[in-house]
């Protein structure tokens, strides 16, 4: 039977990502329009825990569309793993009459959404946002667009100088168990090699690999590291590298937070209005326990159960190998 959720909570967890406003402003307007009450819970988790819960109207989200990062901010919150602290939040939205919950976030997130639903009986929907683009049951995360955008724009500028000075960079991008964003960006900047936590990385044929590039006279050479690639950091890599191979001048940059932040790309907007859209009228609908995606243009829901534990991202060997031949 359809529920008639009343008041419905939405909150941001876990990592930010560019497109997080973009998704709590739809969540917020579809929810009034639909003459639900709203409210958003600051801190993720944490502000259910300490009833950080605040009303929200239609102006509340006004001007936030194209701001990075999330207004309502995120936490990472140890105590609702614990019975006490889900019992806390649990007794908190009770006090406000809120019955169902929207969670923009990862997998320990949703881990933590499906805990909670299943335990209480919550009416709860989730929404992938996340840079990493890992998650099954959606062809695209918010926020990933973005990063790759801001990854792309700063190694196009490490480009200039690396070319003008015939230098072999190598540049840390995030992901620690997932290559995608590295890929991506590794393609869409013409590098010459990318490491991967997903591939076994061998020195010997990236040094081979420089080797030729250099010998076609290659006048820099630019190295994508996957923060999770299992030789080791960008520093370490360098160093190995440098000491077999001295042809260029050796430059390390490791991208680190700035990947996280900016106004969000046009895609992450539509994206992120489409899923805070599709959760509220899903919530309203009666759906529970599901997660909200894009899978070929077309909203989709998925099981928590399902995004939690089918595989996620597997990467693709064809884009791999594209990488290395179009990098000769
Ligand atoms: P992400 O959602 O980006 O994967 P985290 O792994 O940090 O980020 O998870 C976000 C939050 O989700 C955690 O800080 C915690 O509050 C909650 N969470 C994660 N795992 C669980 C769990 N097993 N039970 C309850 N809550 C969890």
């Amino acid at each position: 039977m359809k529920p008639n959720i009343k008041n419905i909570a939405v909150l941001t967890s876990g990592g930010d990502a560019p497109g997080m406003n973009a998704c709590i402003r739809a969540a917020i307007r579809t929810g009034i329009y639909h003459q639900k009450n709203m409210f958003g819970v600051m801190q993720g988790y944490q502000g259910l825990i300490d009833n950080n819960i605040i009303p929200m109207d239609a102006r509340s989200v006004s001007n936030i569309l194209h701001l990075g990062g999330t207004i309502l901010k995120t936490a990472r919150c140890l105590a609702f793993k614990e019975d006490e602290g889900m019992e806390t939040a649990f007794r908190n939205m009770q006090a406000k009459s809120i019955d169902g919950l929207v969670v923009i976030g990862g997998d320990g997130t949703f881990t933590g959404a499906k805990r909670f639903g299943e335990k209480y009986g919550i009416n709860v929907i989730g929404v992938p946002g996340t840079i990493d683009n890992d998650l099954y049951g959606s062809d695209f995360t918010l926020g990933y667009d973005t990063a790759v955008n801001t990854i792309i724009e700063a190694i196009d500028k490490i480009r200039d100088t690396a070319n003008s000075h015939d230098r072999l960079f190598f540049i840390e991008v995030m992901g620690r168990d997932s290559g995608c964003l590295a890929l991506r960006t590794a393609i869409a900047s013409g590098a010459e090699a990318v490491l991967l936590p997903e591939k076994e990385t061998s020195l010997k044929d990236l040094i081979t690999k420089l080797k030729e590039g250099a010998s076609t006279k290659k006048s820099s050479s630019i190295v994508i590291v996957s923060e999770g690639n299992k030789y080791g950091g960008a520093y370490d890599i360098a160093k190995s590298v440098k000491r077999k191979f001295t042809h260029y001048d050796t430059k390390v940059t490791i991208l680190g937070h700035l990947q996280r932040g900016g106004s969000p790309s046009g895609y992450d907007r539509i994206l992120g209005s489409r899923l805070g859209f599709a959760a509220v009228s899903h919530l309203i609908k009666g759906e529970t326990m599901k997660m909200v995606g894009l899978r070929g243009n077309e909203i989709k829901l998925t099981s928590l159960e399902e995004a939690l534990h089918a595989h996620t991202y597997k990467l693709e060997d064809d884009l791999l190998e594209m990488t290395h031949v179009l990098s000769i």
